[in-house]
């Protein structure tokens, strides 16, 4: 078994229950605070947003969550996702470290997104709603959310960086195959949206407030609800099925990991490779050494501040201590999408500093050199996020090589990249260049995070 390549599971392995990590913490995540009275929110005031069986789970501390048949259903077509061993990175290296991944651009969206969006559609269709309001940066979750919501007939509404939907109109053609409406943000249909472009009629948009415009439309209608596709408990809780079936295929390989590595944007696929993982630790197992890797671009494990934020620049969400950046912060416009979020998942905040993981930040230009030395050694070409997987992987398979150490490396590569080709080029051509984010903007955005008194 151990020297295959390629590592399968049978759909019949597909994972029964995701796994909350919830369970296994040490010292629970701080609670969400109800922006007004600064009180822990309750299901109530989550219930115009979230189908209720999403806010339990969101809760929840039992350490297994059974997936519903018709969820695993769809997920059959995809998974279990292949884990492959990188022989031919590990030669091309020179490392005498063994290198797996994970392969979740084998959806049918290209990425590991419809893990959770069709568990989030699933959610809402039982409970009657009709449509569902989200937002996306490259498009990778709208066109998640678009796929889901077609499977279980759904509206999908999805409001996307106004840059990107300038620049990427594939990942918005997509999400128009599938039926889903996509909308510029900021746009004119929301309260919100309008009060952005009188400010600045060519707003760029950015994440914080296209979710303020998703969350808008789906407070003020009955029938439509929000979808996030990363950084909440429940979206992470989903994309475990990453982490369980990788578990099972380590085992088939004869290995075990140690160091784990993924990108982080919200944290929502690192926390599917890495959360089964941690948590065998916590229950008494191994404890792999568990690697994020941000952008330096927009860095919040590694430069943002570990405090009470919004989730949204309109100031419409909860407030959730995390690794934050600030809300009102805009970060410059690099090629990976999906990492430009100002905020990281609570769960995971909390984590890094409970010391059960790291962090590492690196520049998209030496995320695209790993990316291509991986495509010609290994035939995948990954998303620009997931060249920061690739890049940490790297990393430390030459630091085995200095070390003369035959570690086991897993990574997750969560996406492909056929809808990346500009950026491809652009790297290709010497156009790509690092970006800074801007230093005094970062500590407006820093100095004007709301107070919250530290409980007592
Ligand atoms: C959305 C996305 C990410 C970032 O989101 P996480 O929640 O941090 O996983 C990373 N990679 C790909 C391919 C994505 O589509």
């Amino acid at each position: 078994m151990g020297d295959k390549v390629k590592y399968l599971l049978e759909e019949s392995q597909i994972p029964k229950r995701w796994y909350n990590i919830q369970a296994d913490l040490p010292k629970p995540a701080p609670p969400v605070l109800h922006p007004g009275t600064l009180q822990p929110v309750g299901p109530d005031d989550l219930a115009p947003l979230f189908p209720m069986a999403l806010i339990m789970q969101e809760v929840s501390t039992e350490r297994e969550v059974e997936i519903p048949e018709p969820v695993r259903e769809v997920y059959r077509q995809w998974r279990p996702s292949p884990l492959f061993r990188a022989r031919r990175l590990e030669k091309a290296l020179g490392t005498p470290a063994k290198i797996f991944y994970k392969y979740e651009g084998v959806s049918p969206a290209g990425s590991h997104k419809p893990n959770t969006a069709v568990a989030q559609a699933f959610y809402n269709k039982q409970e009657g709603i009709t449509k569902l309001s989200t937002e996306t940066g490259a498009g990778q979750w709208g066109s998640s959310l678009a796929f889901a919501g077609a499977l279980f007939g759904l509206e999908v509404k999805v409001f996307m960086v106004r840059v990107s939907y300038d620049q990427k109109p594939y990942r918005r053609a997509l999400m128009e195959t599938y039926g889903a409406r996509c909308l510029p943000s900021p746009s004119d249909t929301t309260q919100f949206g309008r009060s952005v472009l009188e400010k600045d009629p060519k707003h760029p948009g950015s994440l914080g407030i296209a979710i303020s415009e998703a969350v808008e439309i789906a407070a003020t209608n009955d029938d439509t609800k929000y979808a996030l596709g990363s950084v909440l408990n429940h979206v992470l809780l989903h994309q475990t099925v990453i982490g369980l079936e990788a578990i099972e295929q380590m085992a088939m390989a004869d290995a075990y990991p140690d160091v784990i590595v993924g990108c982080t944007g919200g944290g929502s696929n690192f926390a599917g490779i890495a959360f089964p993982f941690i948590g065998a630790g916590l229950r008494g197992g191994a404890k792999p050494r568990i690697v994020a890797v941000e952008p330096a671009a927009c860095p919040s494990l590694t430069r943002g501040k570990y405090a009470y934020d919004f989730g949204d620049t309109g100031h419409m969400t909860p407030l959730a201590k995390m690794h934050t950046l600030g809300s009102t912060f805009t970060p410059p416009g690099f090629h990976a999408g999906g990492l430009r979020y100002h905020g990281m998942s609570p769960l995971l905040s909390h984590m890094k500093e409970l010391g059960l993981l790291e962090a590492v930040a690196y520049h998209q230009t030496e995320c695209f050199k790993a990316g291509v030395t991986f495509a010609r050694a290994e035939g995948i070409l990954p998303a620009p996020e997931a060249n920061h997987a690739v890049k940490g992987a790297i990393e430390e398979a030459l630091r085995c090589k200095r070390e003369g150490k035959a570690e086991t490396i897993l990574f997750n590569l969560c996406g492909h990249g056929h809808f990346d080709m500009q950026a491809y080029i652009d790297y290709t051509q010497g156009k790509l260049v690092d970006q800074n984010y801007d230093e005094k903007e970062l500590a407006m955005a820093l100095a004007g995070l709301p107070s919250v008194p530290e409980p007592a």
